[in-house]
């Protein structure tokens, strides 16, 4: 199983030491930036599983960071570290796109807790293997399963259901989906793809079972019930 990959952004080189060590020791592959400016170049390149951001940064502030990361489309969850305490502060990070903070000084054990509390309500999964109640995607076998039966799926189908299965529970917008799945731009006209595809997958994992693993969230995109409906 690999490593969740953590991006640790924090310029106080003791407390950054002290967290990289603890972090690999507790199973995680760490890169680390001392800068605001190094941070972001890194957050955009790099396929982060969870970002741990100190907001008082050189270069660019964490909560600047955390906006030109969202603005950019990047939807690694983040977890802000604060020495600041007040209520308005931690608001604004929430509000930047933050998912989660914890104030300084803080316990390290409390962090780890976060950070896997984290990796699982955004669906980071370990292995190949998404499951979503007796629904599984294997993405190294290619294989979708519902309990015992195979489902074949065409490859624009696995990719969008894998989108899915990827963040159980959580509204997946029209436009991320049609951005990830088809990597040609889509006029307007052409966008109700995504509704056929999706109609293809329920009568492939739903409609034979008599469930309903995929939502629709009116007007804004669908969300996949993380027991597999
Ligand atoms: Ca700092």
């Amino acid at each position: 199983m690999p490593a969740a990959r953590v991006l640790l952004v924090e310029d106080e080189a003791v407390l950054a030491t002290a967290l990289t060590d603890g972090l690999k020791q507790d199973g995680f592959a760490v890169e680390t930036a001392a800068d605001g400016l190094a941070a972001l170049d890194l957050g955009m390149a790099g396929p982060f599983d969870v970002i741990v951001l100190d907001l008082m940064l050189p270069g660019l502030g964490g909560l600047d960071l955390c906006a030109r990361l969202r603005d950019a489309g990047v939807d690694t969850p983040v977890l802000v570290l604060t020495a600041r305490t007040t209520e308005r502060d931690q608001l604004s990070a929430l509000r930047l796109g933050a998912d989660d903070y914890l104030t300084k000084p803080f316990s390290y054990r409390i962090l780890v807790a976060r950070l896997h509390a984290l990796l699982r309500r955004t669906g980071v999964r370990r292995g190949t293997v998404l499951t979503a109640g007796d629904l599984t995607l294997d993405r190294a076998s290619r294989r979708c399963r519902r309990g015992e039966a195979d489902i074949d799926l065409t490859p624009r189908e696995f990719s969008l259901l894998e989108l899915l299965m990827s963040r159980p529970g959580q509204v997946v917008s029209k436009r991320h989906a049609l951005d990830e799945v088809w990597d040609f731009a889509l006029s307007d006209t052409e966008s109700n793809v995504l509704e056929v595809y999706i109609s293809y997958l329920r009568r492939k994992i739903d409609l034979p079972f008599g469930r309903t693993a995929i939502g629709t969230v009116r007007s804004v995109g669908y969300r996949l019930d993380p027991d597999g409906g």
